[in-house]
């Protein structure tokens, strides 16, 4: 099968197999879990500004709807495969189940470079692309979201597009919409403020301050990274240094957060920053520091470096920062580790608000709704180290052997149809 092309569905697939065993999952209910439960492929005709049509490969992959219906994002990238959709779509069920979601998890795809097309031409891709999911999303079936190459605009093109099939205003078929459509205050805010959630719980428990003495440094300064670094430097914490795809900067007295949002809005990257050294990712991943919040890529702590990085609280805001077999080289180091299915949860549980307010017709302020993240992530937290502990397994194992054991509660209960 397609699937198993892709080296990310496997590894995928490897996780949930050691934690289906881990947790005694009954047979029949993993046989049902190693595959997705409907995978729609489509093929995009688009009328091009020069007339010519391009074809453009895409997919929706709803993995499990036991707890409800399938919520996740759409990617927009030229390289994507329906392996590597079909695996985030995977993670999706079970992070949208450990932190108590009534839904189940979704993924999807276009392959296309939206950098490449003109404003008109990614109207009418992401407009036929709605067309061909039609019969699969809606607000009580498939609720898709923006992931990488999306904007809020292709977010508000795709409700039209359905809104028109429904024959009535729809907002609640999508998320990340502008506020304007029915979007949610604090979405923005959500992802980085949630990891940062839990970096708190975590320095809890493990007797670390925070305060001007605790230091933090960050990989990727987009939303999640920004977002996470303005909460840590508001709980007083100092940061120490920050990188991005075009390099960072480092300054152990401490950075100016204002000067360096100032800096990479207008150029991109940290080069106008005067007062820092020069640092390199390979750097920052070795920094000395007490938090290391990554939130740019997958795969950057791999075997290979794994054993420089030093500091005391790893957080993945990004999805698989950390490789699978770097994993116990971090825990060996004493670092306590907060998986991508927990830290980056905030992203959608504000998505989940999103789409409860749009049905409900029924709007929350920011401080509203920071309060139900705070207490949704602070609950997540709470049950998966109380699990890891009394199960003496890693963080990550426990929030997986979590989320995977709740979708098959459900699914047990609902029974096989016919
Ligand atoms: P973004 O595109 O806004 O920002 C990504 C940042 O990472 C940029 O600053 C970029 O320069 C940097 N970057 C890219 N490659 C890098 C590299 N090799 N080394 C250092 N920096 C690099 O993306 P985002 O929305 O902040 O998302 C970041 C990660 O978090 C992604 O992996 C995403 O899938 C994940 N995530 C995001 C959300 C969300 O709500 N935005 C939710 C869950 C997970």
């Amino acid at each position: 099968m397609k699937l198993r092309q892709s080296p990310f569905f496997e590894n995928a697939l490897k996780q949930f197999l050691d934690v289906a065993e881990k947790i005694n999952l009954d047979p029949n209910i993993a046989e049902r879990l190693k595959s997705p439960e409907r995978t729609l492929i489509v093929n995009v005709p688009v009328r091009m500004d020069n007339d010519v049509v391009n074809v453009f490969s895409g997919f929706r992959v709803q993995y499990n709807d036991a707890l409800g219906p399938s919520k996740g994002g759409i990617r927009y990238h030229p390289a994507v495969t329906l392996g590597d959709t079909a695996a985030l779509a995977m993670l999706m069920t079970w992070k949208n189940a450990l932190v108590g979601l009534p839904l189940g998890g979704a993924k999807g795809a276009l392959c296309v470079d939206p950098t490449r097309l003109s404003r008109s031409e990614l109207q009418r891709a992401t407009r036929r692309f709605t067309m061909e999911l039609i019969s699969m999303i809606g607000p009580d079936k498939d609720i898709p979201a923006p992931d990488l190459g999306v904007n809020e605009q292709v977010m508000a093109w795709m409700m039209d597009t359905y809104s028109q099939q429904v024959g009535a205003a729809s907002p609640g078929v999508v998320t990340g919409k502008p506020i304007a459509l029915g979007g949610s205050l604090y979405r923005h805010e959500a992802t980085g403020r949630g990891v940062v959630f839990c970096i708190e719980q975590a320095a809890e428990k493990i007797g670390m301050t925070l305060d001007e003495n605790t230091t933090f440094a960050i990989q990727g300064f987009g939303n999640v990274g920004s977002m996470a670094a303005k909460a840590l430097a508001k709980l007083g914490c100092r940061f120490i240094s920050v990188t991005t795809s075009r390099g960072g900067v480092y300054n152990s007295k401490g950075l100016k957060l204002d000067d360096l949002y100032r800096c990479y809005k207008e150029h991109g990257s940290f080069k106008c920053y005067k007062d820092g050294e020069q640092i390199t990712n390979k750097e920052l991943l070795a920094l000395e520091c007490d938090i290391l919040v990554l939130a740019a890529q997958a795969g950057q702590i791999t075997i290979d470096n794994a054993e420089h990085v030093k500091c005391k609280i790893l957080a993945e805001g990004a999805n698989g920062p950390v490789t699978m077999d770097a994993d116990p080289v971090i825990i060996d180091r004493g670092i306590f580790l907060l998986p991508d299915i927990l830290a980056n949860a905030g992203g959608v549980i504000a998505s989940y608000f999103e789409w409860v307010q749009d049905i409900q017709r029924l709007f929350w302020d920011a401080e509203e709704i920071e309060r139900r993240l705070k207490k949704i992530m602070h609950r997540s937290f709470e049950q998966t180290v109380n699990l890891s502990k009394t199960q003496k397994v890693s963080m990550r194992t426990a929030a997986l052997m979590r989320g995977i054991g709740k979708v098959a509660q459900a699914m047990l209960l609902r029974g096989l149809y016919p």
